[in-house]
């Protein structure tokens, strides 16, 4: 596989951020899952919803080790799963 699976550079890895009233928006980068694709030539791209099945185990190591490289040492909050429920819901 060509391409890694890397913190979003817009929201470090969040999937949203605060805008300047202080309220929380998905960021528009990543749809709010936090990661992006990077491929061979250093490119970003958002994963789509499609893939998140796949990466997900993927997705949960990266946002564990994130969150314990912040010193929490809970459960990762995994918002690709609510978005692969979201499809299956819509199905
Ligand atoms: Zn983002």
């Amino acid at each position: 596989m060509s391409k890694e699976i890397v913190p979003c550079p817009s929201c470090e890895g969040f999937g949203w951020f605060e805008d300047d009233d202080g309220v929380a928006q998905d960021c528009d980068w990543c749809a709010g899952i936090g990661y992006i694709y990077r491929d061979a030539d250093g490119l970003d791209s958002r994963i789509p919803p499609a893939d998140y099945g796949v990466v997900a185990d993927q997705l949960e190591q990266l946002e564990t080790q994130r969150l314990r490289a912040m010193g929490y040492t809970g459960e990762a909050k995994k918002p690709w799963e609510q978005a692969i429920r979201k499809q299956h819901d819509d199905e």
